[in-house]
């Protein structure tokens, strides 16, 4: 049985408390590995540690801690294969996917190596002219980086390379449901020669671990991808020590399709976004509004693409489409509401029922799913399902369809497919959410921010602003005197 250890102060730590986290495969259900599980010395340890190589990391120059990330991102595509094996294993994405994944995450890396060496501040000047006011960016100190199971390396590339790239020292805390890929990504970086202590990563559930790393007051920052549930206790924790805060969470994005969209465009984007890793996205398709002109042949060409898509172990043929849900938890959430909508008038469109054959007995697998004669009472249409299972919905006019776009506490993401230039202008200022997709589905670029409003979070991920969370402005007003000629 592997043991998977934690990285503390450039070194692989066995469990302090003989505490182990057990990692199935979804896929089988099989025991795949045991991870060690932090105690409250490990975790005293591994912030310590970073907050001994803070001063040091943060003095570096930005081209210096470039030059770093630059092998780090090296050392991952070199790894890719070994780091998406272990993904799959735990998350049970397939293995095409999971390698996309790896190295779309030695990507973000890059990026913020480079992005980093052009971070400027500013100089104002004032009314006196000899007097200048100087404004520096500066590495806000120990960052602890806390990321889910559904993107388990990308959402801690994303965390780690803009802390680091920024001057600030991380302790990482992935969840306990897929550990091994994001150790096996940190060790890159002590691979690749990253000081001792400038990053850990540490294990365990977030009611515990998690909080305690939190409350450390040698904490400066906490970047946190999850449920806008754990979202919110994160940033009560947060508040008692004024720490700065980003919170990536929960989502109930809508698809818009008007009458004049082309649709074999719209039906491709939204059996992508509704399914692709068993709709485990944070800006997955959850209902979708087609102008009712067009709703029945929306719904033909949606049911025969979706039947289309192959469901299989990831390990076992890497190019299917779809892999397990990663939990009894995660299916049983997906079951219930679409046994809500039934209950509440909806019908099964196409799918809602485990897919037949030897090979799903065993594992979380479930078919695509769509629902037909949804309505807002449904869980499905209002509540976040992170499964794959969609509602649709017909609509008369814009105004309708923008109005229940809006109908939801989240605010991360919204697509709208249309040919019309008038639409577009509208219905975008109108959305109440962070990124808007237009005539495509695919809105986390890496240079770009990402984030959400309402209840779907606070702060930016990815591109500059991404990279300014980690970092805080200092004034100095700056008087010349007067040189003797
Ligand atoms: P989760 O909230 O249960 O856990 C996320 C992480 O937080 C885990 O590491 C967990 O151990 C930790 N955690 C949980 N409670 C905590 C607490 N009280 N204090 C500190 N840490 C705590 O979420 P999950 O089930 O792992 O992931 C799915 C959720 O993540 C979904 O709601 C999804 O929308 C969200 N998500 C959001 C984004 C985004 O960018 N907005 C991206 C991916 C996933």
């Amino acid at each position: 049985m592997e043991k998977q250890l934690m990285l503390i102060n450039g070194k692989w730590i066995d469990s302090g408390s003989s505490d182990y986290i057990q990692v199935t495969n979804p896929a089988t259900g099989d025991l795949i590995a045991q991870a060690a599980c932090a105690s409250p010395e490990n975790i005293e340890e591994a912030v310590r540690a970073a907050e001994k190589a803070f001063p040091s990391w943060s003095k570096l120059s930005p081209a210096e801690r470039a030059d770093y990330l630059y092998k780090v991102s090296n050392v991952i595509l070199k790894e890719s294969e070994k780091i998406a094996r272990k993904l799959t294993s735990e998350q049970g994405k397939p293995l095409k996917e999971a390698e996309g994944e790896v190295r779309g995450s030695a990507g973000v890396i890059r990026y913020f190596a480079d992005e980093i060496q052009r971070t400027y501040g500013d100089i104002i000047p004032q009314k006196e002219p000899h007097i200048k006011s100087m404004v520096i960016l500066q590495p806000i100190g120990v960052v602890v980086a806390i990321t889910p199971w559904n993107y388990p390396v990308q959402l801690l590339a994303w965390k780690v390379g803009a802390a680091l790239a920024a001057g600030c020292t991380v302790v990482a805390k992935p969840s306990s449901q897929t550990p091994l890929s994001p150790l096996e990504f940190l060790g890159c970086f002590a691979e690749a020669g990253v000081p001792a202590g400038v990053i850990n990563g540490v294990v365990g559930p977030g009611g515990k671990v998690g909080e305690i790393l939190i409350s450390h007051p040698a904490v400066r920052k906490v970047a946190f991808t999850g449920s806008t549930e754990a979202g919110k206790k994160v940033m009560e924790k947060c508040s008692k020590g004024l720490k700065k805060v980003s919170l990536e969470l929960g989502g109930q994005s809508p698809l818009i399709i008007c009458e004049d969209a082309n649709l074999e465009k719209a039906v491709k984007g939204a059996v992508r976004r509704s399914f692709r890793n068993m709709g485990q996205v944070c800006n997955a398709v959850n209902r979708i509004y087609v102008d009712r002109k067009v709703y029945d042949k929306f719904m033909e060409r949606f049911i025969e693409e979706t039947k289309k898509l192959i469901i299989d172990n990831g390990l076992e043929n890497p190019s299917a489409n779809l892999g397990p849900m990663v939990s009894k938890e995660a299916l049983d959430k997906v079951i219930e509401h679409i046994n809500d909508a039934l209950k509440k008038g909806a019908r099964i469109a196409y799918g809602g029922e485990k897919p037949e054959g030897k090979k799903y007995e065993k594992g979380f697998f479930f078919k695509p799913t769509i629902l037909g004669d949804v309505n807002h009472d449904m869980l499905i249409m209002r509540e976040e399902t992170f499964g794959p299972a969609v509602g649709v919905m017909p609509f008369e006019t814009i105004d309708e369809a923008i109005k229940l776009a809006n109908d939801t506490k989240y605010g991360l993401a919204a697509y709208l497919y249309t040919n019309n230039v008038h639409t577009i202008r509208r219905v975008c200022q109108e959305l109440e959410c962070g990124s808007v997709g237009v005539n495509n589905v695919n809105v986390s670029t890496t240079n770009v921010p990402y984030g959400g409003w309402k209840e779907s979070g606070i702060g930016r991920e990815l591109g500059r602003e991404g990279l300014k969370e980690y970092m805080q402005t200092k004034h100095i007003k700056l008087e010349f005197f007067e040189v003797e000629k």
